[in-house]
Protein backbone atom coordinates (compact mmCIF):
# COMPACT_ATOMS: atom_id res chain seq x y z
CA UNK A 1 0.00 0.00 0.00
CA UNK A 2 1.58 3.83 -0.93
CA UNK A 3 0.59 6.43 1.35
CA UNK A 4 1.02 9.93 0.74
CA UNK A 5 2.95 11.14 3.19
CA UNK A 6 3.98 14.87 4.42
CA UNK A 7 4.95 17.45 3.07
CA UNK A 8 8.07 18.89 5.09
CA UNK A 9 8.21 22.56 4.15
CA UNK A 10 6.56 23.00 8.00
CA UNK A 11 4.98 21.13 10.96
CA UNK A 12 2.10 19.12 9.76
CA UNK A 13 -1.29 19.32 11.48
CA UNK A 14 -3.38 17.24 12.91
CA UNK A 15 -5.73 17.20 9.82
CA UNK A 16 -2.32 15.60 8.05
CA UNK A 17 -2.46 12.79 11.01
CA UNK A 18 -5.94 12.24 10.42
CA UNK A 19 -4.70 11.46 7.49
CA UNK A 20 -1.95 9.38 8.49
CA UNK A 21 -3.82 7.41 11.64
CA UNK A 22 -6.52 6.73 8.91
CA UNK A 23 -3.46 4.67 6.88
CA UNK A 24 -2.66 3.35 10.21
CA UNK A 25 -5.98 1.37 10.46
CA UNK A 26 -6.02 0.45 7.11
CA UNK A 27 -2.98 -1.27 7.86
CA UNK A 28 -3.60 -2.60 11.64
CA UNK A 29 -6.75 -4.05 9.87
CA UNK A 30 -5.36 -5.70 6.98
CA UNK A 31 -3.16 -7.55 9.39
CA UNK A 32 -5.62 -8.35 11.87
CA UNK A 33 -7.19 -10.18 9.27
CA UNK A 34 -3.60 -11.88 8.21
CA UNK A 35 -2.66 -10.14 5.43
CA UNK A 36 0.87 -9.15 4.95
CA UNK A 37 1.55 -5.21 4.49
CA UNK A 38 4.14 -3.38 2.57
CA UNK A 39 3.02 -0.13 3.12
CA UNK A 40 5.42 3.20 1.58
CA UNK A 41 4.76 6.35 3.00
CA UNK A 42 6.67 8.86 0.74
CA UNK A 43 8.07 11.97 1.93
CA UNK A 44 7.79 14.95 -0.19
CA UNK A 45 11.18 17.01 0.13
CA UNK A 46 11.12 18.87 -2.64
CA UNK A 47 8.22 20.68 -4.79
CA UNK A 48 6.69 24.87 -5.14
CA UNK A 49 5.70 24.57 -1.15
CA UNK A 50 9.35 23.40 0.62
CA UNK A 51 11.41 25.91 -2.18
CA UNK A 52 8.82 28.47 -0.97
CA UNK A 53 9.15 27.71 2.83
CA UNK A 54 13.12 27.61 2.81
CA UNK A 55 13.45 30.85 0.21
CA UNK A 56 11.28 32.65 2.78
CA UNK A 57 14.01 32.07 5.69
CA UNK A 58 16.92 31.83 3.57
CA UNK A 59 18.07 28.65 4.39
CA UNK A 60 19.44 25.52 2.43
CA UNK A 61 16.64 23.24 1.34
CA UNK A 62 17.52 20.45 2.93
CA UNK A 63 18.37 21.68 5.75
CA UNK A 64 14.42 23.15 6.16
CA UNK A 65 13.13 19.74 5.20
CA UNK A 66 15.34 18.06 7.77
CA UNK A 67 14.16 19.81 10.81
CA UNK A 68 10.41 19.23 9.78
CA UNK A 69 10.83 15.06 8.70
CA UNK A 70 12.36 14.70 12.21
CA UNK A 71 8.89 16.31 13.90
CA UNK A 72 7.48 14.17 11.71
CA UNK A 73 8.44 11.06 12.47
CA UNK A 74 8.31 12.51 16.51
CA UNK A 75 4.26 12.97 15.83
CA UNK A 76 4.28 9.84 14.31
CA UNK A 77 5.31 7.84 17.21
CA UNK A 78 3.55 9.86 19.69
CA UNK A 79 0.00 8.73 18.11
CA UNK A 80 0.90 5.02 18.18
CA UNK A 81 0.96 5.07 14.09
CA UNK A 82 2.94 2.20 12.96
CA UNK A 83 6.08 2.67 11.09
CA UNK A 84 5.59 2.23 7.20
CA UNK A 85 8.29 -0.31 5.58
CA UNK A 86 10.06 2.53 3.56
CA UNK A 87 9.90 6.11 3.94
CA UNK A 88 11.26 7.36 0.34
CA UNK A 89 12.15 10.67 -0.29
CA UNK A 90 11.65 12.75 -3.22
CA UNK A 91 15.28 14.24 -3.75
CA UNK A 92 16.62 10.74 -3.19
CA UNK A 93 14.84 9.49 -6.47
CA UNK A 94 15.32 11.96 -8.90
CA UNK A 95 16.80 9.65 -11.18
CA UNK A 96 13.46 7.16 -11.37
CA UNK A 97 11.21 10.27 -11.58
CA UNK A 98 13.43 11.31 -14.93
CA UNK A 99 13.51 7.36 -16.44
CA UNK A 100 9.43 7.91 -15.83
CA UNK A 101 9.53 11.33 -17.82
CA UNK A 102 11.65 10.12 -20.34
CA UNK A 103 9.53 7.17 -21.24
CA UNK A 104 6.49 9.46 -21.05
CA UNK A 105 7.80 11.89 -23.91
CA UNK A 106 9.08 8.78 -25.89
CA UNK A 107 5.15 7.42 -25.90
CA UNK A 108 3.87 10.58 -26.64
CA UNK A 109 2.40 11.42 -23.82
CA UNK A 110 4.33 14.13 -22.86
CA UNK A 111 5.96 16.88 -24.92
CA UNK A 112 8.20 19.60 -24.26
CA UNK A 113 6.63 23.19 -23.75
CA UNK A 114 8.05 26.99 -24.60
CA UNK A 115 9.54 27.29 -21.07
CA UNK A 116 11.30 23.74 -21.77
CA UNK A 117 9.36 22.11 -19.15
CA UNK A 118 8.07 18.72 -19.93
CA UNK A 119 4.14 18.87 -19.57
CA UNK A 120 1.91 15.20 -19.63
CA UNK A 121 -0.74 15.75 -22.54
CA UNK A 122 -4.26 14.99 -20.87
CA UNK A 123 -6.06 14.72 -24.09
CA UNK A 124 -3.68 11.62 -25.31
CA UNK A 125 -4.74 9.47 -21.87
CA UNK A 126 -8.14 8.39 -22.19
CA UNK A 127 -9.53 7.80 -18.97
CA UNK A 128 -8.34 10.98 -18.08
CA UNK A 129 -10.74 12.33 -15.20
CA UNK A 130 -11.84 8.59 -14.14
CA UNK A 131 -11.15 8.95 -10.12
CA UNK A 132 -12.50 12.43 -9.37
CA UNK A 133 -15.46 11.55 -11.74
CA UNK A 134 -14.40 14.85 -14.46
CA UNK A 135 -15.59 15.79 -17.78
CA UNK A 136 -12.42 16.92 -19.23
CA UNK A 137 -14.34 18.50 -22.05
CA UNK A 138 -12.70 20.49 -24.48
CA UNK A 139 -9.87 21.63 -23.55
CA UNK A 140 -7.99 24.80 -25.01
CA UNK A 141 -5.27 23.53 -27.16
CA UNK A 142 -2.13 23.66 -25.29
CA UNK A 143 -3.90 24.93 -21.87
CA UNK A 144 -1.54 23.73 -19.22
CA UNK A 145 -0.76 24.43 -15.70
CA UNK A 146 2.90 24.39 -14.21
CA UNK A 147 2.24 24.71 -10.22
CA UNK A 148 1.31 21.42 -8.43
CA UNK A 149 -1.86 22.41 -7.30
CA UNK A 150 -4.71 23.60 -8.67
CA UNK A 151 -8.88 23.08 -8.95
CA UNK A 152 -10.31 20.37 -11.23
CA UNK A 153 -12.40 23.38 -12.85
CA UNK A 154 -8.58 23.53 -13.90
CA UNK A 155 -7.80 20.70 -15.38
CA UNK A 156 -5.04 21.17 -18.26
CA UNK A 157 -2.06 19.52 -19.36
CA UNK A 158 0.23 19.40 -16.06
CA UNK A 159 3.76 19.64 -15.72
CA UNK A 160 5.57 16.78 -15.04
CA UNK A 161 9.33 18.33 -15.17
CA UNK A 162 9.86 21.84 -14.37
CA UNK A 163 12.83 23.41 -16.17
CA UNK A 164 14.81 25.71 -13.92
CA UNK A 165 14.13 28.99 -13.41
CA UNK A 166 15.31 31.93 -11.21
CA UNK A 167 12.35 31.22 -8.53
CA UNK A 168 14.22 27.54 -7.72
CA UNK A 169 17.51 28.99 -7.15
CA UNK A 170 20.19 26.54 -5.67
CA UNK A 171 16.75 23.72 -6.09
CA UNK A 172 17.86 21.75 -9.72
CA UNK A 173 19.41 18.22 -10.80
CA UNK A 174 21.07 18.47 -14.11
CA UNK A 175 19.71 15.34 -15.88
CA UNK A 176 19.25 13.54 -19.34
CA UNK A 177 15.53 16.05 -19.83
CA UNK A 178 17.48 18.89 -18.84
CA UNK A 179 18.55 21.36 -15.82
CA UNK A 180 15.23 21.34 -13.32
CA UNK A 181 13.15 19.25 -10.79
CA UNK A 182 10.05 16.86 -10.88
CA UNK A 183 6.51 18.20 -10.72
CA UNK A 184 4.81 16.73 -7.35
CA UNK A 185 2.60 14.47 -9.01
CA UNK A 186 5.14 12.46 -10.60
CA UNK A 187 7.02 11.85 -7.42
CA UNK A 188 4.46 9.73 -6.11
CA UNK A 189 4.31 7.79 -9.57
CA UNK A 190 8.31 6.55 -9.35
CA UNK A 191 8.40 6.42 -5.99
CA UNK A 192 5.09 3.90 -5.69
CA UNK A 193 6.37 1.74 -8.59
CA UNK A 194 9.74 1.13 -7.46
CA UNK A 195 8.69 -0.25 -4.13
CA UNK A 196 5.92 -1.44 -5.30
CA UNK A 197 5.69 -2.87 -8.80
CA UNK A 198 4.00 -1.28 -11.79
CA UNK A 199 0.68 -2.20 -10.37
CA UNK A 200 0.13 -2.09 -6.57
CA UNK A 201 -3.27 -3.08 -4.25
CA UNK A 202 -4.05 0.12 -2.49
CA UNK A 203 -3.39 3.98 -2.76
CA UNK A 204 -4.84 6.32 0.48
CA UNK A 205 -4.77 9.66 0.41
CA UNK A 206 -6.95 12.46 1.88
CA UNK A 207 -9.82 13.80 -0.52
CA UNK A 208 -7.99 17.24 -1.33
CA UNK A 209 -5.26 14.82 -2.88
CA UNK A 210 -7.90 13.01 -5.30
CA UNK A 211 -7.40 15.93 -7.31
CA UNK A 212 -5.35 16.85 -8.98
CA UNK A 213 -2.62 14.69 -7.05
CA UNK A 214 -4.21 11.33 -7.68
CA UNK A 215 -5.97 11.59 -10.97
CA UNK A 216 -2.33 12.62 -12.59
CA UNK A 217 0.01 10.13 -10.73
CA UNK A 218 -2.73 7.52 -12.72
CA UNK A 219 -2.57 9.32 -15.89
CA UNK A 220 1.53 9.26 -15.91
CA UNK A 221 1.76 5.56 -14.51
CA UNK A 222 -0.40 3.76 -16.33
CA UNK A 223 0.51 5.96 -20.09
CA UNK A 224 4.20 4.94 -19.11
CA UNK A 225 3.69 0.77 -18.18
CA UNK A 226 0.08 0.06 -20.24
CA UNK A 227 -0.64 -1.19 -16.61
CA UNK A 228 -3.67 -0.76 -14.27
CA UNK A 229 -1.75 1.41 -11.34
CA UNK A 230 -3.80 0.78 -8.64
CA UNK A 231 -6.14 -1.54 -7.38
CA UNK A 232 -8.34 0.35 -4.55
CA UNK A 233 -7.85 3.84 -3.73
CA UNK A 234 -9.25 4.94 -0.37
CA UNK A 235 -9.68 8.27 0.63
CA UNK A 236 -10.36 9.68 4.29
CA UNK A 237 -12.14 13.26 4.63
CA UNK A 238 -11.00 16.21 6.35
CA UNK A 239 -10.47 17.26 9.55
CA UNK A 240 -12.48 20.51 10.17
CA UNK A 241 -12.32 23.52 12.50
CA UNK A 242 -15.71 25.46 12.81
CA UNK A 243 -16.77 23.96 9.31
CA UNK A 244 -13.52 24.48 7.25
CA UNK A 245 -10.62 22.05 6.53
CA UNK A 246 -7.92 22.91 8.92
CA UNK A 247 -4.86 23.61 6.69
CA UNK A 248 -2.40 25.70 6.93
CA UNK A 249 -3.52 28.58 4.67
CA UNK A 250 -6.59 29.16 6.38
CA UNK A 251 -4.64 29.36 9.86
CA UNK A 252 -7.20 26.93 11.64
CA UNK A 253 -4.77 24.36 12.24
CA UNK A 254 -3.22 23.03 15.15
CA UNK A 255 -0.36 20.90 15.35
CA UNK A 256 0.22 17.88 17.95
CA UNK A 257 3.23 19.46 19.80
CA UNK A 258 1.01 22.80 20.58
CA UNK A 259 -1.89 20.45 21.88
CA UNK A 260 0.58 18.29 23.76
CA UNK A 261 2.41 21.37 25.46
CA UNK A 262 -1.44 22.40 26.16
CA UNK A 263 -1.47 18.81 28.61
CA UNK A 264 -3.58 16.97 26.28
CA UNK A 265 -2.81 13.03 25.64
CA UNK A 266 -2.13 12.08 22.27
CA UNK A 267 -3.64 8.71 22.55
CA UNK A 268 -6.85 10.72 23.03
CA UNK A 269 -6.16 12.53 19.76
CA UNK A 270 -5.88 9.33 18.43
CA UNK A 271 -8.58 8.01 19.48
CA UNK A 272 -11.11 10.68 18.38
CA UNK A 273 -9.29 10.88 14.80
CA UNK A 274 -9.62 7.17 14.70
CA UNK A 275 -13.22 6.74 15.79
CA UNK A 276 -15.06 8.27 13.23
CA UNK A 277 -15.70 6.42 9.99
CA UNK A 278 -12.70 7.98 7.52
CA UNK A 279 -15.09 8.79 4.80
CA UNK A 280 -17.07 11.11 7.30
CA UNK A 281 -15.39 14.66 8.57
CA UNK A 282 -14.64 15.38 12.12
CA UNK A 283 -15.34 18.72 13.81
CA UNK A 284 -12.07 19.55 15.89
CA UNK A 285 -13.46 20.83 19.32
CA UNK A 286 -11.89 20.62 22.64
CA UNK A 287 -15.05 19.27 23.99
CA UNK A 288 -14.47 16.39 21.77
CA UNK A 289 -11.19 15.89 22.21
CA UNK A 290 -12.01 15.65 26.66
CA UNK A 291 -14.94 13.25 25.84
CA UNK A 292 -12.58 10.82 24.19
CA UNK A 293 -10.30 10.90 26.90
CA UNK A 294 -13.76 10.60 29.23
CA UNK A 295 -13.95 7.30 26.69
CA UNK A 296 -10.80 5.75 27.18
CA UNK A 297 -10.39 6.44 30.27
CA UNK A 298 -13.55 3.97 30.26
CA UNK A 299 -11.75 1.18 28.71
CA UNK A 300 -8.65 1.68 30.49
CA UNK A 301 -10.36 1.29 33.97
CA UNK A 302 -12.19 -2.33 32.49
CA UNK A 303 -9.09 -3.26 31.75
CA UNK A 304 -7.71 -2.53 35.39
CA UNK A 305 -10.95 -4.19 36.74
CA UNK A 306 -10.49 -7.67 34.91
CA UNK A 307 -6.81 -7.42 36.13
CA UNK A 308 -8.48 -7.72 39.41
CA UNK A 309 -11.71 -9.87 39.10
CA UNK A 310 -11.45 -12.69 41.61
CA UNK A 311 -15.32 -13.32 41.03
CA UNK A 312 -17.16 -16.64 40.60
CA UNK A 313 -17.22 -18.08 37.13
CA UNK A 314 -19.55 -16.60 34.87
CA UNK A 315 -19.25 -18.97 32.44
CA UNK A 316 -21.28 -19.80 29.58
CA UNK A 317 -22.28 -15.74 29.91
CA UNK A 318 -18.89 -14.56 29.31
CA UNK A 319 -18.51 -17.04 26.30
CA UNK A 320 -21.27 -15.85 24.50
CA UNK A 321 -20.50 -12.25 24.99
CA UNK A 322 -16.74 -12.32 23.96
CA UNK A 323 -17.65 -14.32 20.78
CA UNK A 324 -20.52 -11.30 20.24
CA UNK A 325 -17.97 -8.53 20.83
CA UNK A 326 -15.56 -10.21 18.46
CA UNK A 327 -17.97 -11.08 15.53
CA UNK A 328 -19.65 -7.45 15.61
CA UNK A 329 -16.22 -5.69 15.91
CA UNK A 330 -14.94 -7.77 12.73
CA UNK A 331 -18.41 -7.31 10.63
CA UNK A 332 -18.13 -3.57 11.17
CA UNK A 333 -14.75 -3.39 10.43
CA UNK A 334 -14.97 -5.78 7.65
CA UNK A 335 -17.43 -3.40 6.22
CA UNK A 336 -15.55 -0.46 5.11
CA UNK A 337 -13.62 0.10 8.37
CA UNK A 338 -16.47 1.10 10.34
CA UNK A 339 -14.34 2.00 13.42
CA UNK A 340 -17.61 3.97 14.55
CA UNK A 341 -20.10 0.84 14.86
CA UNK A 342 -16.92 -1.49 15.66
CA UNK A 343 -16.38 0.47 18.92
CA UNK A 344 -20.31 0.63 19.59
CA UNK A 345 -19.91 -3.13 19.79
CA UNK A 346 -16.76 -3.01 22.00
CA UNK A 347 -18.47 -0.46 24.63
CA UNK A 348 -21.81 -2.20 24.83
CA UNK A 349 -19.69 -5.85 25.67
CA UNK A 350 -17.97 -3.19 28.52
CA UNK A 351 -21.27 -2.30 29.56
CA UNK A 352 -22.66 -5.70 30.02
CA UNK A 353 -19.31 -7.35 31.21
CA UNK A 354 -19.09 -4.15 33.96
CA UNK A 355 -22.81 -5.20 35.40
CA UNK A 356 -21.80 -9.17 35.92
CA UNK A 357 -18.17 -7.39 37.07
CA UNK A 358 -20.69 -5.44 39.86
CA UNK A 359 -22.50 -8.44 40.86
CA UNK A 360 -19.33 -10.10 41.81
CA UNK A 361 -18.95 -12.52 38.86
CA UNK A 362 -15.90 -13.40 36.17
CA UNK A 363 -13.18 -15.05 37.59
CA UNK A 364 -9.77 -14.41 37.36
CA UNK A 365 -9.29 -16.87 34.53
CA UNK A 366 -12.03 -15.47 32.41
CA UNK A 367 -10.88 -11.84 33.54
CA UNK A 368 -7.39 -12.99 31.57
CA UNK A 369 -9.04 -14.10 28.68
CA UNK A 370 -11.48 -10.72 28.31
CA UNK A 371 -8.22 -8.70 28.75
CA UNK A 372 -6.72 -11.10 25.76
CA UNK A 373 -9.41 -10.09 23.61
CA UNK A 374 -9.06 -6.39 24.86
CA UNK A 375 -5.39 -6.76 23.49
CA UNK A 376 -6.25 -8.35 20.35
CA UNK A 377 -8.52 -5.38 19.43
CA UNK A 378 -6.14 -2.95 20.49
CA UNK A 379 -3.65 -4.38 18.06
CA UNK A 380 -6.10 -2.38 15.80
CA UNK A 381 -6.89 0.57 17.72
CA UNK A 382 -3.87 1.19 19.16
CA UNK A 383 -5.22 3.24 22.21
CA UNK A 384 -5.25 0.81 25.41
CA UNK A 385 -1.76 0.14 25.29
CA UNK A 386 0.05 -2.43 28.26
CA UNK A 387 -2.18 -1.82 30.92
CA UNK A 388 -0.35 -3.10 34.65
CA UNK A 389 -1.98 -4.65 37.40
CA UNK A 390 -2.41 -2.03 39.91
CA UNK A 391 0.18 -1.56 42.39
CA UNK A 392 -0.64 -3.62 45.71
CA UNK A 393 -0.75 -2.36 49.21
CA UNK A 394 1.53 -2.79 51.69
CA UNK A 395 0.85 -5.01 54.55
CA UNK A 396 0.64 -2.42 57.08
CA UNK A 397 -1.80 -0.21 54.84
CA UNK A 398 -3.93 -3.17 54.95
CA UNK A 399 -3.89 -3.79 58.47
CA UNK A 400 -4.91 0.13 58.72
CA UNK A 401 -7.76 0.02 56.55
CA UNK A 402 -9.27 -2.95 58.51
CA UNK A 403 -8.58 -1.05 61.40
CA UNK A 404 -10.67 1.79 60.28
CA UNK A 405 -13.16 -0.23 58.93
CA UNK A 406 -13.54 -1.67 62.30
CA UNK A 407 -13.24 2.07 63.45
CA UNK A 408 -16.36 3.31 61.43
CA UNK A 409 -18.50 0.24 62.44
CA UNK A 410 -18.51 1.18 65.84
CA UNK A 411 -18.82 4.74 64.95
CA UNK A 412 -15.78 5.92 66.21
CA UNK A 413 -14.82 8.37 63.06
CA UNK A 414 -11.94 10.00 65.29
CA UNK A 415 -10.13 7.22 65.08
CA UNK A 416 -11.37 6.44 61.59
CA UNK A 417 -10.43 9.89 60.46
CA UNK A 418 -6.84 9.70 61.97
CA UNK A 419 -6.50 6.71 60.72
CA UNK A 420 -7.49 8.28 57.11
CA UNK A 421 -4.33 10.45 58.02
CA UNK A 422 -1.86 8.50 58.54
CA UNK A 423 -2.27 6.71 55.37
CA UNK A 424 -2.50 9.66 53.64
CA UNK A 425 1.12 10.56 55.17
CA UNK A 426 2.21 7.33 53.82
CA UNK A 427 0.90 8.42 50.55
CA UNK A 428 -2.01 6.09 50.37
CA UNK A 429 -5.45 7.84 49.59
CA UNK A 430 -8.54 5.93 50.05
CA UNK A 431 -12.32 6.99 49.34
CA UNK A 432 -15.39 5.85 50.88
CA UNK A 433 -18.06 4.15 48.48
CA UNK A 434 -20.90 2.04 47.53
CA UNK A 435 -18.98 -0.32 46.67
CA UNK A 436 -16.75 -0.33 49.68
CA UNK A 437 -13.15 1.05 50.06
CA UNK A 438 -10.92 2.43 47.14
CA UNK A 439 -7.77 3.29 47.51
CA UNK A 440 -4.87 4.80 45.55
CA UNK A 441 -1.01 5.12 45.70
CA UNK A 442 0.66 8.59 44.80
CA UNK A 443 4.19 9.10 45.04
CA UNK A 444 5.80 12.10 44.49
P1 LIG B 1 0.38 17.29 2.60
O1 LIG B 1 1.51 17.33 3.57
O2 LIG B 1 -0.29 18.59 2.40
O3 LIG B 1 0.78 16.65 1.28
O4 LIG B 1 -0.74 16.36 3.23
C1 LIG B 1 -0.48 15.10 3.77
C2 LIG B 1 -1.78 14.33 3.88
O5 LIG B 1 -2.71 14.99 4.75
C3 LIG B 1 -2.52 14.18 2.55
O6 LIG B 1 -3.02 12.85 2.44
C4 LIG B 1 -3.67 15.17 2.66
O7 LIG B 1 -4.75 14.81 1.86
C5 LIG B 1 -3.99 15.06 4.14
N1 LIG B 1 -4.72 16.22 4.72
C6 LIG B 1 -4.41 17.53 4.60
N2 LIG B 1 -5.27 18.30 5.32
C7 LIG B 1 -6.15 17.45 5.91
C8 LIG B 1 -7.29 17.62 6.80
N3 LIG B 1 -7.67 18.82 7.24
N4 LIG B 1 -7.94 16.51 7.21
C9 LIG B 1 -7.55 15.28 6.80
N5 LIG B 1 -6.50 15.04 5.96
C10 LIG B 1 -5.80 16.11 5.53
ZN1 LIG C 1 1.42 11.53 -3.34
Amino acid sequence: MYTCGPTVYDYIHIGNLRAFLFEDIVRRWLEYRGFQVTQVMNVTDVDDRTIKASKALGIPIKQHTECFIKAFFEDIEALNIEKADYYPKATEHIPEMVALVKKLLEKGYAYRGEDNSVYFAISKFKDYGKLARIQVGDLKAGARVKVDEYAKEEASDFVVWKAWDKDDGDVFWVTEIGKGRPGWHIECSAMSMKYLGETFDIHCGGVDNMFPHHENEIAQSEAATGKKFVNYWLHNEHLLVEGKKMAKRLHNYYTLKDLMAKGYDPTAIRYLMMSAHYRQQINFTFEGLEAARKTLERLTNFVHRLLETNGKPAGDKINQLNEGVQKGFEAAMDDDLNVSVALAHLFDFVRDVNNLLDNGEVSKEEGKGICDLMSKFDKVLGVIGQVKEKEKLPKEAEELIDRREDARKNKDWKTADQIRDQLKAMGIFIEDTAQGIRWRIEKD
